[in-house]
């Protein structure tokens, strides 16, 4: 029989040990409906989830959050809307879990408040791109706030247009002292320009490999999780509807069930309603993009990766890189 011990030697095995040891069971909350931008492709957006009636009052959330900690939620993603618009929601959700803000990074989040909370900010190309499907430069603004910040990264969705330039960006970032994890644009709204061909997807396969080699100690990412994003296959299996992991679990219908994140809910502002998964419930699932999906397509999948040594290690490379996202282990 093939076991993990057999598959790998003692420094594969001591990682493997290290994250065999957290048992994360992450939701995501939006935590308004305002946001200080309106991107071209939010997804928030363009799927209407910001029409729900915003739930206003602070008791009401510290309520919410204490039985979302007994349902066994062990870490908070606030996403929104802008959070940081709602500081108020967002240390009510810091002093009760281990949270995580994502922002646009317009606004800084005051480190005396939250002093290590985990912030991922977002980011979708260049000066150029931001100006084109965000309205503004957001980069050079976020850069100010947070440069040297050692709980923060740039979440940097990649856009077709970024191609051959992504190097640029990430050289912007590791001068300021901040690290960069990447994913990929779905463009739900279709921009012109900003959706991806087949071939393009294998450039950029290529690029974020070229990136991750050349700057190890910016950029938080692996190798398997470019290939598992770009191609959409995994160990032979297609991604999709049927395949994908970040389903809300009470809405979750699929017969047979895959693998899947154990207990987790997106919820919207108004507290009571879930959405369907991670990302936008009018997305066609078949050309989803969504890298934490992906990422923990792969993560749960554990047994299916323990059939060769190599196909163990990428998933601990997986696991250790959200891991390191979330900080359960060090940079
Ligand atoms: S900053 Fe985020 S929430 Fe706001 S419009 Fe852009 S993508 Fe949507
Ligand atoms: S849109 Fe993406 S994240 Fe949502 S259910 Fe479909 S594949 Fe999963």
């Amino acid at each position: 029989m093939i076991t993990v011990s057999s598959l790998l030697d003692e420094h594969w095995l001591q990682r493997y040990k290290k994250i065999s040891r957290l048992n994360i069971r992450s939701s995501i909350y939006d935590v308004t409906n305002r946001c200080n931008l309106r991107c071209k492709g939010c997804f928030f957006f363009s799927s209407n989830e910001h029409q729900l009636q915003e739930e206003t009052r602070l008791e009401k959330w510290e309520q919410f959050i204490d039985q979302e900690k007994d349902r066994g939620v062990n870490l908070a993603i606030l996403i929104g809307g802008e959070p940081t618009l709602c500081l108020d929601r967002v240390e009510a959700f810091y002093r009760r879990l281990p949270t995580y803000c994502a922002t646009n990074g317009l606004i800084k989040v005051p480190r005396d408040r939250f002093p290590d909370m985990m912030v991922g900010i977002s980011l979708w190309g260049n000066s150029e791109d931001e100006k084109t499907l965000r309205g503004k430069d957001t980069l050079a603004i976020s850069l100010k706030n947070y440069e040297g910040d050692d709980y923060t990264y740039y979440l940097y969705t990649i856009t077709p247009k970024q191609l051959g330039r992504i190097g640029q960006v990430i050289t912007t970032i590791r001068d300021a002292g901040l690290k960069v994890h990447l994913q990929l644009l779905s463009n739900d709204e279709g921009a012109e320009g900003f959706s991806w061909s087949q071939e393009q997807l294998r450039d950029v396969c290529h690029e974020m490999d070229e990136v991750l080699d050349q700057y190890p100690d910016t950029v938080i990412s692996s190798k398997y999780y470019h290939q598992i994003m770009t191609s959409g296959q995994m160990l032979g299996r297609t991604w999709g509807w049927g395949e994908c992991p970040s389903v809300t679990e009470p809405l979750d219908t699929r017969d047979p069930k895959p693998k899947r994140l154990i207990r987790f809910i997106r919820w919207g502002a108004d507290l009571k309603t879930m959405h369907r998964c991670c990302t936008s419930a009018t997305r066609d699932c078949s050309t989803c993009l969504d890298g934490a999906a992906h990422m923990s397509w792969v993560m749960v999948n554990k047994r299916a990766h323990i059939r060769s040594a190599q196909d163990l290690q990428n998933w601990i490379e997986v696991y250790e890189m959200f891991a390191k996202l979330y900080r359960f282990l060090p940079w």
